[in-house]
């Protein structure tokens, strides 16, 4: 299956993806995590991608462009891939369609998880990560020790863009920049609209039922 998991900032893409990886075993592409581990290594790209994400703005296409034109083209992704936080402007999304069609591993479906605004702030604001890759929420998912990853241990953190002021910031770049894709993937006959404000599981078992419906 290769598929782009789509919607706002705190939609839940990220949590979804990471369990549909497990379950079709395919990778999870989040452009967002490989920009953070630029920027943890003090990379070139990560201190210039930095300077946008504090900001809550978009890191130029060019340099989006060439991170996933690298990674779609790795070994794990011949049977499928989850796009998780790409594509986010009509620059990228046509990139994408270029290089799929070169290498031979177009889109099956692009899955918008939909969450009204309201929700979106609360969800961010409360998101506390893990550098193992869990996350969790002050309200609807805490964890067994205040301030501790229950799977490693390890101290929890605020992303730095989950504080409200840059929130604020993401949900306008979203309406203006990442939104209007929703159009283009549904003149495409690409785009399933899935409900996200139940719980995790019944939108993972949403999911699930689209994808196993194209499976067949
Ligand atoms: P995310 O983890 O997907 O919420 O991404 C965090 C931040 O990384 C975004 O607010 C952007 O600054 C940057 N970013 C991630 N993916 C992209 C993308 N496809 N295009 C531009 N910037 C991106």
């Amino acid at each position: 299956m290769n598929i782009v998991l789509f919607g706002p900032p705190g939609a839940g893409k990220g949590t979804q993806a990471k369990e549909l990886a497990k379950h079709y075993n395919i990778p999870h592409i989040s452009t967002g995590d490989i920009l953070r581990a630029n920027v943890r290594e003090g990379t070139t790209l990560g201190m210039k991608a930095k300077e946008y994400m504090d900001k809550g703005e978009l890191v130029p296409d060019e340099v989006l462009i060439g991170i996933i034109r690298d990674r779609l083209q790795m070994p794990d992704c011949n049977n499928g891939y989850i796009l998780d936080g790409y594509p986010r402007t009509l620059p990228q999304a046509e990139a994408l369609e270029t290089i799929l069609e070169e290498i031979g591993k177009l889109l099956d479906v692009v899955l918008n998880i939909e969450v009204p605004d309201a929700e979106l702030i609360g969800r961010l604001s409360g998101r506390r990560m893990c550098s193992c890759g869990e996350s969790y929420h002050l309200m609807f998912n805490h964890p067994l020790k205040e301030g501790t990853c229950d799977a490693c241990g390890g101290k929890l953190y605020q992303r730095d863009d989950d504080r409200e002021e840059v929130v604020r910031q993401r949900l306008e770049v979203y309406a203006a920049k990442t939104k209007p894709l929703i159009d283009y993937y549904d003149k495409k006959g690409l785009l399933v609209n899935i409900d996200g404000t139940g719980a995790v599981e019944d939108v993972f078992r949403q999911i699930c039922n689209v994808l196993d419906s194209y499976r067949k």
